[in-house]
Parts: C-alpha cells; structure tokens; sequence
C-alpha cells in the first residue's frame, strides 16, 4: 500500500500557476515513487484561466477572503465551496503537501492584506483551501513544500504519512 498524498498540480505536475509556470519541487519528486499523488488545483478547477491575474487574500470584517485587485472579484465562496467538495469526495487520504506562500494552497505563509488592500497585515494567514483541509482532516500532516524544507516538519510529515497509511 502507498500512502494517498493530496499535491498542489503546480509543484512538478502541471504549469498551471497563475503565470503559467510549474514548481520545480525535489521532496515530491523524490516522494513519486512511494506514494499515490492525487493533484488539486483549486484556482483552476474552479475554472479560472492559466495564466491568471493573481488573487490576494484580505481581512474584512474578521473574515478572510480572496479577491482578484483587479476587478476586485471576490472568489471566497467558490474556492470554499470547491474545498469542500473535493474534500468530502476525495475518500481515505495520508497527508496534504501543498504549495508554500499561496492564497489558496500556502499553509501558514500566505500574505495577508489589510481591507483597503493598501498594506499588509503583521502576520500572515493559511490559504483558503489548506485551511479547508486543515480543518476537515486535523489528525492528518497539510504541509506545504516551503515547510518541509525544515528538518524536523519533513521528518515528521515522512513519520506520520507512512504511519497512517492502511
Ligand atoms: Fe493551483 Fe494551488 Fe498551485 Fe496555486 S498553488 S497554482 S492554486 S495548485
């Protein structure tokens, strides 16, 4: 049996990030042949183009939510709405190892911009989605692959993922 790891399609998979680029990420390469990836993309499954303007996360009224500053189109409960889902829907898992720093997948690093958009704010947020997964599944590792360039994170994501695994 091989441990079922859900994977950001960007890191090694798919060019699908919002500049049409692909993450060059050695720890998942590495990982290939030992686990069963299954690949998310929540911006683009929810339909929105590559390359794509980015989105940010902003604070407003004590809730977090996701806009493109553009034309300022909020995309909160659509990508929460896809989250959901996919989580519901994705049956037995191991672990999440997610892009680092993104709005919808960083874990703990995704900027965060105060409600007039004009700074940001001290301390930084989870993406929407890794949020999501956090939440539904917190006995499983969400890792990102910025984290598990520490030691003890990657460690401990390797420890629990094959531990977990049926
Ligand atoms: Fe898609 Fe997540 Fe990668 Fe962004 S970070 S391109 S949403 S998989």
């Amino acid at each position: 049996y091989k441990p079922r790891i859900v994977l950001s399609r960007c890191l090694n998979i798919e060019p699908v990030r919002y500049n049409g680029g692909i993450v060059n990420d050695e720890f998942s390469k590495k990982l290939l042949d030992y686990v069963e990836y299954i690949t998310v993309c929540p911006e683009v499954d929810i339909g929105m183009p590559v390359p794509r303007p980015s989105v940010l996360l902003y604070k407003k009224d004590n809730q977090i939510r996701m806009i493109e500053p553009n034309s300022m189109k909020d995309y909160t409960e659509e990508i929460i709405n896809y989250s959901e889902n996919f989580l519901k829907s994705v049956g037995d898992v191991d672990g999440f190892l997610l892009k680092a720093k993104s709005p919808s997948c960083g874990v703990k690093d995704a900027k965060l911009y105060q409600e007039n958009l004009k700074g940001l704010i001290n301390g930084k947020s989870s993406g929407l989605f890794a949020q999501k997964a956090m939440d539904h599944y917190s006995y499983l590792p969400v890792e990102d692959e910025g984290r598990l360039n520490d030691y003890w994170i990657r460690r401990d994501f390797l420890t629990k993922i094959f531990s977990y695994a049926r």
